[in-house]
């Protein structure tokens, strides 16, 4: 058969390709069903600035995985690899597959539950977090609206700490997980969508909002991406009321363009280092007062 009909048909048989093919049916159904029945009216001009990161942060990512890869590879290596081995729950066959999706997606979660906690909780790491929150609008493409440093974080906090713990079967999750990524879409998306009294199985539109949200009450809650479990059991889960759709975004904090954006972080870490600086010279200040005295 001619080279390149062969390449075609591989790439079509490839189980990955089947999975990718369903993201991004996925995410073009949450935006189909975004403009049929939004829940909030968005301007469209909002959408660039969010789908110029998604370009930007694209690029990004493909020049800086090998290096990442590299990295986390030879500190996992370093360290030891899959204290706990969860194949013992058996991972056979398709359902198997399943469950493996599921317990990985599970673990997955609780890692990036506490990457997302100390996101907030940090003012430093708070500064690059920002600009994911300062969507006033928030909808699908909030879900590709990060700060690059995100991307290099990932490793700190989730994958390495998970590989060091467990033991997953790798080549399934590689290609199965695939899957819950198109949910943060769905999470993020401009729906009136909250799964009524099963709000604790899965993250819904609604219960995403609520970490979005511009409501005080709502501030550090619902930090899980795919499963509620993890607030539920760390106290940090509000289940989001009938029809609760709450505006988003932060107070005080508006960006518009891909250079505010990307310099957000620095220009947050250098007010950060100029307020430290002035208070330290404002107490060796007042201990040489109170030595005249
Ligand atoms: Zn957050
Ligand atoms: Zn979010």
């Amino acid at each position: 058969m001619w080279q390149p009909v062969e390449w075609v048909l591989a790439l079509i048989l490839n189980p990955a390709f089947h999975l990718m093919c369903l993201m991004f049916l996925a995410i073009g159904l949450v935006g189909l069903l975004e403009w049929l029945l939004p829940a909030h009216d968005i301007p469209s001009q909002h959408y660039g600035l969010n789908l110029c990161c998604a370009v930007v942060n694209g690029v990004a990512i493909a020049a800086a995985t090998p290096f990442i890869s590299a990295g986390t590879a030879r500190v996992i290596q370093s360290v030891g690899l899959g204290l706990i081995d969860l194949r013992a729950l058996g991972f056979d066959g398709v359902t198997g597959g399943l469950i493996a999706v599921v317990v990985g997606t599970l673990v997955l979660d609780f890692f990036q539950y506490w990457e997302h906690r100390a996101f907030h909780s940090s003012k430093i790491l708070w500064q690059q977090h920002l600009l994911h929150h300062s969507d006033e609008y928030m909808n699908f493409t909030t879900a590709a609206r990060h700060h690059p440093i995100e991307i290099f974080l990932v490793p700190v906090f989730v994958t390495i700490p998970m590989a060091v713990l467990f033991k997953l079967p790798p080549i399934n999750i590689a290609a199965l997980s695939l899957i819950p990524y198109a949910w943060d879409y769905v999470a993020h998306s401009n729906v009136r969508l909250g799964f009524g009294p099963f709000w604790w199985v899965l993250v819904s539109p609604n219960y995403h909002r609520i970490h979005h949200s511009i409501e005080p009450h709502h501030i550090d809650r619902n930090f899980a991406m795919w499963f509620p479990i993890w607030d539920i059991v760390f106290g940090t889960a509000v289940a989001p009321r009938p029809g609760e759709c709450p505006g988003t975004g932060v107070a005080g904090e508006s960006v518009q363009t891909l250079g505010q954006a990307y310099l957000q972080p620095l220009i947050g870490w250098r007010r950060m280092m100029l307020e430290r600086l002035s208070s330290r010279a404002r107490g060796s200040r007042a201990a040489s007062d109170f030595d005249r005295q």
